[in-house]
């Protein structure tokens, strides 16, 4: 298929909201995604989020860049799951913090890089999708503006960059401690 024709087919691809990847994989968190969401809800921080064991996520190949070193071991920062499903996943499958949802959660289940100058480099279906570890029911329908997707993609490379900067200055401390010293670091006191 060429390049334009792809383009245009893949910015056709519409989330069917069957909530399979709202409850496996696990939706990781930069601290933006986590501000937003704390104000959106009004809930504190430790509520919202779990640090998760390298072993509860499908892909490992991912995750590297987002350890976070703490007294009792390595651990990656998530959306928190009740019963299996995201906590913010209702009945009706429906996401209930839909306008304050991660960055990741924004372009799912397409996957996008850009260049240093912010145009698209690549556009995909994730790879995790395409090898069927989440069975994925989107749908094609209305073409997206290329740009609304960039924009996200954009903000996504901002703020995981400043996350990682986070993640490094904490992980090459001393002193450790837990989730509460690691969510206080990031700014978030209670
Ligand atoms: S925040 Fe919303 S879209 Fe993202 S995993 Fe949770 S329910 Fe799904
Ligand atoms: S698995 Fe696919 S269709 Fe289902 S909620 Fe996720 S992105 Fe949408």
């Amino acid at each position: 298929m060429k390049k334009n024709e792809r383009l245009k087919k893949l910015l056709k691809v519409h989330c069917a909201q069957c909530g399979t990847c709202c409850s496996d994989p696990i939706a990781t968190v930069t601290h933006h995604d986590l501000r937003r969401l704390v104000k959106h809800t009004g809930k504190p921080a430790r509520n919202l989020v779990k640090l998760y064991t390298c072993s509860d996520f499908i892909d490992q190949d991912e995750i590297e860049e987002d350890l976070i070193y703490l007294s009792y071991g390595k651990r990656i920062m998530g959306l928190r799951k009740l019963d299996e499903r995201c906590i913010f996943l209702s009945k009706d499958r429906q996401c209930t913090v839909y306008e304050a949802r991660p960055i990741l959660c924004r372009t799912y289940p397409l996957e996008l890089t850009i260049t240093e100058e912010n145009k698209l480099d690549e556009i995909n279906i994730r790879d995790i999708i395409l090898d069927k570890s989440v069975s994925c029911k989107y749908t094609y329908g209305k073409q997206k503006p290329l740009k609304k997707i960039l924009n996200y993609a954009v903000q996504d490379v901002i703020e995981t960059d400043s996350f990682e900067r986070k993640l490094t200055k904490w992980n090459k401390r001393a002193e450790k401690g837990g989730k509460n010293e690691f969510l206080a670091f990031l700014g978030f006191k209670e």
